[in-house]
């Protein structure tokens, strides 16, 4: 038996993120078409070397994208929507660009999708996140007219390329299936599945073309086997199959993210090659699969994880494909678990991690470097990767036995926290009592999300702070500064509860991680989101607890300003992990709660330091729904109790605020009303209040499914455009034929950070005096 090494796809941008620079360079018009694709060209050359320096046994083409491999594949499947109005002369990377960001009109402006354009201007393709991950893929739109035809050469070329440079070359595709299914229908009553048979035999045609290339195998990704799918797209799959066997390739039929589940049998019978599973996200699957996958196609399993970046424990993965090697006689090929492309490019650029912490990480290349390792032992030669077991086996203990890691006085708070740790002492009937007392607040309360805008003085001093041109003093100094202006310009305009503006803040999640024990940032640590668009996730490598307030002493000083409640502002448990590179050795929900307790620490230091009303931001606590409903209960049970957790420390005299940035809540509604937080503050205003419906239905009980507070928001702050007096108004009295106008408050969709002063200030002025016209109605 031989084993053979893989992988899925690998991180496009580079490892100084030279895709990202060069594509903006691109965009400011200093560098074109050509140079844009030599840096393309460069990168991928470097990255197959890297497979190749790693020993693998196929350089895996295709998983590169300029933009985003899902706007690829549209270009090769020619299916760009009309209402771009492309001529045949337009270059394709000029297209590619303007699908993704959508073209201005004649004023620069560029429409989104809520405008009526003219033929000058088009908004982009919608985005929309990849499964459960960070990445946001640019979504194909189908109508009944939709047709296919080969019609770009990309692909090809970059075999070619490949192969030039003397690789043994997989080349990768998004299979027909996922890719409608990714898609959305811009027609009322179609069904982009009808789409297939036409996609089809242009799947043939790309295939035959890779077959007379010399590529012997194609991995072809069906991601969307770990779906609950409908029974029309699962029984789909045998016809689609068969049709592309007649083509000459060998197909690996890959998949990932989530549990097969009720496709298992499925994704085994399939008729193709050879089979890919996620034995990282779904082990219990692995001897399922061993069994029913017929011993003449190959097995790929995916065993080191694509997710996350802690370095993989060889012998556990070992002893992982160990039963499953001795069952199947048929060849075996491992892998990471899914692309490399949610995980950063290599360890090599963190030179300032402590050398404890950097020995039990593996990014992109050194998980090239493990599968090397796995392959050796397997194959009978693990004499001569001794020291890199060895040297994974002491990293491996070495965390696994870490004070820096598990520590007793973290495991204990969890362990003693009894059951009404997560439940204020009373009712919300009873809290709403107190409050309304309390802060006297009139109908129609206004208030904002939280930040202000981000101005580029504020950056420019926290980013000299930071290289330590500036000191602790001074840039306390600017920053209470910063604080002062917003409060001023607050009670100016009329709000009714104020908040200090984040100025200190550079994100809402590394903010509080790198005040907290057991997390690290990476200097390097870059995964794409979108386009050129990257992120740097915190990693939370140890048991979370908080060494000293985070935000009192800012909050403090806002509240010490003015006599208006001042809201303080901290993000919840559940967004800063989702927002992570979580630690895999315990599970998600303890890592959750624990950051939940040094929340909880924050806020009752605020309720101390006379901060009346706190809000909590969860905008990520639906991205953390698993993929198949089956595990939503255990998700939804853990993160509305950890968020409540966080909230239920306080006394009934304090509001506790959330926000979350959609509200396509409707089929975890009753969760949101769980997390009982008095009030909610939600994203409305794009969808004209229509998402506020479900709030104000009726539960089971009689009452409203919503039934404590709620701020729909009023306006768009995506775009400087100033809502007028009237249309808030308008939207006000649509929310308050849904839920009691006596629960409702007023303000924006979202935080203010990315606008400027002056359309903020004219947009908050309209919201006040919508408010005070409103009121005058009430
Ligand atoms: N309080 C945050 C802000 O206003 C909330 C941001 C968010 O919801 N993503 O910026
Ligand atoms: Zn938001």
């Amino acid at each position: 038996m031989t084993t053979r090494t893989h992988i899925l796809g690998f991180p496009r941008m580079g490892a100084h993120r030279e895709l990202k620079f060069a594509l903006e360079k691109h965009w400011r018009g200093e560098i074109d078409h050509a140079a844009l694709e030599e840096v393309g060209g460069q990168l991928r050359a470097r990255h197959w070397q890297a497979q190749r320096d790693a020993g693998l046994d196929y350089v895996t083409v295709g998983d590169f994208a300029c933009y985003d491999h899902v706007a690829n594949h549209i270009q090769l499947f020619g299916c760009e929507p009309a209402r771009f109005g492309f001529k045949g002369d337009e270059p394709e990377l000029s297209r590619y660009f303007k699908m993704a960001r959508g073209v201005e009109d004649q004023a620069g402006h560029v429409h989104d999708a809520g405008c009526d354009h003219g033929s000058e201007g088009t908004f982009a393709l919608e985005m929309t996140k990849w499964f459960d991950t960070n990445y946001h893929y640019l979504v194909p739109e189908f109508t009944a007219a939709t047709q296919f035809k080969l019609a770009s050469t990309r692909l090809f070329d970059e075999v070619a390329e490949a192969q030039q440079a003397g690789h043994a070359v997989k080349a990768v595709l998004l299979g027909p299936l996922s890719f409608l299914y990714l898609g959305k229908e811009k027609e009322a009553g179609f069904d982009r599945l009808s789409l297939l048979d036409a996609l089809l035999p242009v799947y043939e045609q790309v295939l035959n073309r890779l077959k007379q290339q010399g590529v012997e195998w194609v991995q072809i990704d069906e991601p969307i086997l770990g779906l609950d799918l409908p029974d029309a797209w699962r029984n789909a799959f045998e016809r689609a199959y068969w049709q592309l066997a007649r083509s000459a390739s060998k197909l690996l039929l890959a998949t990932y993210f989530s549990p097969l589940s009720d496709n298992l049998r499925l994704a085994c019978q399939l008729p193709v090659a050879g089979l890919h599973v996620d034995a990282v996200r779904a082990p219990q699957e692995l001897t399922g699969v061993a069994d029913w996958l017929a011993t003449h196609k190959v097995l790929s399993i995916g065993i080191v994880d694509g997710r996350n970046i802690w370095r993989t424990d060889l012998d556990a993965a070992l002893a992982t494909l160990r039963p499953v090697v001795d069952k199947r006689r048929g060849e075996l090929w491992i892998a990471p678990s899914c692309s490399l492309l949610h995980v950063p490019f290599s360890l090599a650029a963190e030179k300032k991690l402590d050398a404890e912490l950097r020995s039990w990480l593996a990014f992109a290349v050194e998980k090239l470097g493990e599968l090397r390792v796995l392959r050796a032992v397997l194959d009978g030669s693990e004499d001569s990767v001794a020291e890199e077991l060895e040297a994974t086996r002491a990293a491996v203990a070495a965390r696994r036995s870490s004070p820096r890691v598990h520590r007793a006085d973290v495991a204990l708070r969890l362990a003693r926290s009894v059951a009404g740790d997560d439940q204020r002492a009373s009712s919300f009937g009873q809290r709403q009592r107190v409050q309304r007392a309390r802060f006297a607040l009139p109908a129609l309360p206004t208030t904002t999300i939280g930040s202000f805008p981000q101005t580029p003085e504020i950056r420019a001093a926290r980013a000299a702070f930071k290289r330590g041109e500036l000191d602790a003093a001074g840039y306390r100094e600017k920053m209470r500064a910063e604080i002062a202006l917003a409060v001023r310009k607050q009670e100016e305009l009329g709000i009714d509860v104020l908040v200090h503006g984040e100025a200190e803040r550079n994100d809402m999640v590394e903010y509080f991680g790198e005040q907290l024990d057991g997390f690290a940032f990476t200097a390097n640590g870059w995964v794409q989101s979108y386009g050129s668009r990257c992120v740097k996730p915190p990693v939370i490598f140890g048991d979370v607890a908080r060494p000293a307030p985070m935000t009192v002493e800012w909050t403090a000083y806002a509240q010490s300003l003015t006599q208006l409640p001042m809201k303080g502002m901290l993000t919840g448990p559940v967004t800063i992990l989702q927002w992570s590179f979580v630690r895999d050795d315990q599970p998600r929900s303890v890592t959750c709660e624990q950051i939940a307790w040094a929340i909880r620490d924050e806020v009752v230091d605020l309720e101390a330091a006379g901060i009346g009303i706190i809000q909590i931001d969860e905008p990520a606590i639906r991205e953390g729904l698993p993929l198949r409903r089956a595990g939503w209960p255990a998700y939804l049970k853990s993160a509305t109790r950890a968020f409540r957790i966080s909230a239920s420390g306080v006394c009934d005299q304090t509001q506790v605020h959330t926000h979350m940035c959609y509200s396509e809540f409707n089929d975890i509604l009753p969760e949101i009303a769980a997390m009982d937080a008095d009030v909610i503050t939600i994203e409305t205003s794009r969808s004209d209040m229509e998402l506020l419906r479900g709030f104000g239905g009726e539960n089971s009980a009689g009452g409203f499914r919503y039934p404590n507070e709620i701020g729909p928001g009023v306006y768009d702050i995506h775009s400087p455009r100033v809502p007028s007096v009237g249309e808030i108004v308008r939207l006000m009295r649509k929310a308050a034929g849904v839920v009691p106008p006596g629960n409702l408050w007023i303000n924006p969709d979202c935080g203010l950070k990315t606008r400027g002063w002056p359309e903020t200030e004219a947009a908050l002025s309209n919201m006040v005096a919508a408010a005070k016209l409103l009121r005058a109605e009430l």
